[in-house]
């Protein structure tokens, strides 16, 4: 009687594991048609971004990058890249031909975790030391030590109201930073404080976001290229839009017909988003509630957290994971690659999906049968954000008239001359996460066509967002040598 009572407890409680597994699947429902609905609603705001100020969720915020990098920039720049998990330190030489980057030098440190919400001083004189002695160390090697005319792009990956193309203000900070007294000030001011502060001579030419940074290098190798889309810690969108169509802005002081607009695309919302209780919970206990909505379903801070949340729920309801391990409730414990090495464990046992689960969640040896629903809970969670992702560049794409569908009054059906259209894409989520990137480019393909699809080429740009800084320095600085 004992054995039977245990077995019918025991089979309960594999019900509700699996049953949360479930109930997470149907709320993380993502088919064509709301995707079709998703990419709408995402043009829809952007017009709406675009017509005024405030009108949109979406900022649609006009970067001053009104020229790409052609190819006749030339000479050597520097860039620093801050806004992730990492910041980046650059040298950049550049040819004077498209795509002659003669050389860049990459230095990488991980921003340490206290500067993140202290003040604004102690973040920049920390970054402002850093490329000291990283220039420093460079024209030691290359023999070319210089005390001025130096020049800096800097690639600042958050939003910002930009004042010119090389200063902006500071409109709110997002993926887990935290400094008060930064917000509403100038950017670039702060650094070039520090730099003085540092005794470092360099000029801040060019303040762009990450993706415009990714936006710069993607044209500059291929000039198809039509926008930029992040997925990395945080995730965000550019593309480049014509004049007349920014109306928030008719009299843009610009002698070109395009700018770059930064969408801030991590802001966007709609009731279309499948939202589940787990997204509401992370949300609240974000210090940015109610801002970043489509961040947060999709990028790398977020992924790890919410299967966190769910695995949680599972160990809470059953006793399928024996005593609820108190690592388990610490927030963002569970990062996004390892979140990916559990998704992409392949052995029969799923031997790398126990390991993390102990090694990182302090959980005990776990059955085989709730291996595979912990590695299910990622699946749901990737896909979607994935799937998400793609109905976001299909809504870019719909937005410039690239997503194939003919225009009014021609024959039906879909155009399949349509131009070549090249997205720039970066970040560690979509270059790492394996299961991550197959997911876009499957809901890519659903959404578009495959004939369509065929025309759209995702094309990963490394270390683009530094890189790109520098170029748009290039290609804006008045001292710059062009060859033409
Ligand atoms: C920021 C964007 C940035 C993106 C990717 C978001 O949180 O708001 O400015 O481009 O992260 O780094
Ligand atoms: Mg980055």
């Amino acid at each position: 009687v004992v054995t039977v009572g245990k077995r019918v407890r025991k089979r309960r409680e594999w019900g509700r594991v699996e049953g949360i597994v479930r109930e997470l699947e149907k709320e993380c429902e993502t088919d064509v048609g709301r995707l079709r609905q998703l990419a709408d609603a995402l043009a829809v705001e952007m017009n709406a971004g675009l017509a005024s100020e405030g009108g949109s969720k979406l900022k649609m915020l006009l970067t001053d990058v009104d020229r790409l990098p052609d190819g006749s920039e030339k000479g050597i720049y520097y860039a620093l890249d801050l806004g992730g998990t990492n910041f980046r330190a650059l040298q950049v030489h550049l040819g004077g031909q498209r795509s002659s980057i003669l050389s860049h030098d990459v230095e990488r440190q991980p921003i340490p975790r206290h500067l993140m919400t202290s003040t604004s001083e102690e973040l920049f004189d920390f970054v402002a030391a850093a490329l000291k002695s990283f220039v420093e160390n460079k024209e030691t090697c290359d023999g070319d030590v210089r005390d001025s005319g130096r020049e800096l792009g800097f690639t600042f990956s958050f939003p910002v109201n930009q004042t010119s193309v090389s200063s902006g203000i500071l409109i709110r900070w997002t993926k887990g930073f935290a400094i008060e007294d930064m917000v509403g000030k100038d950017v670039s001011e702060s650094l070039q404080l520090a730099l003085r502060r540092k005794g470092l001579d360099m000029r801040i030419v060019a303040l762009v976001n990450d993706s415009v940074g990714t936006l710069a290098l993607g044209y500059y190798h291929d000039p198809d290229t039509v926008a930029a889309v992040i997925f990395g810690t945080g995730t965000n969108a550019c593309y480049i839009e014509r004049r007349e169509a920014i109306i928030k802005c008719q009299g843009l002081n610009t002698s070109f017909g395009i700018m770059v607009v930064n969408m801030e695309w991590g802001s966007f919302w709609s009731s279309h988003l499948p939202r589940t209780s787990y997204d509401i919970e992370l949300d609240l206990d974000s210090p940015n509630p109610t801002e970043q909505g489509f961040e947060k379903m999709i990028s790398g801070m977020y992924l790890g957290e919410i299967a966190r949340k769910v695995i949680l729920r599972m160990a809470q309801e059953s006793d399928s994971f024996g005593v609820v391990p108190s690592k388990l409730s610490t927030p963002f414990i569970l990062r996004t690659p390892m979140m990916a090495a559990m998704h992409e464990d392949e052995s029969q046992s799923l031997s790398e999906v126990d390991r993390i689960l102990s090694e990182i969640l302090e959980v005990p040896e776990v059955h085989p049968r709730l291996r595979k629903l912990v590695m299910k809970v990622c699946d749901i969670i990737t896909r979607r954000a994935a799937r998400l992702a793609a109905a976001g560049i299909v809504g870019i794409l719909k937005k410039i008239g690239r997503e194939g569908e003919r225009p009014l009054g021609s024959r039906s059906g879909h155009d399949t001359t349509m131009r070549r259209t090249v997205v720039a894409v970066e970040g560690g989520l979509y270059v790492s996460y394996t299961m991550f990137r197959e997911y876009l480019h499957e809901a890519l393909e659903e959404i578009l066509g495959e004939d369509i699809a065929r025309h759209v080429v995702l094309q990963v740009t490394e270390d683009g967002s530094g890189i790109g800084a520098a170029l748009v320095a290039a290609a804006h600085s008045s001292t710059a040598v062009h060859t033409r």
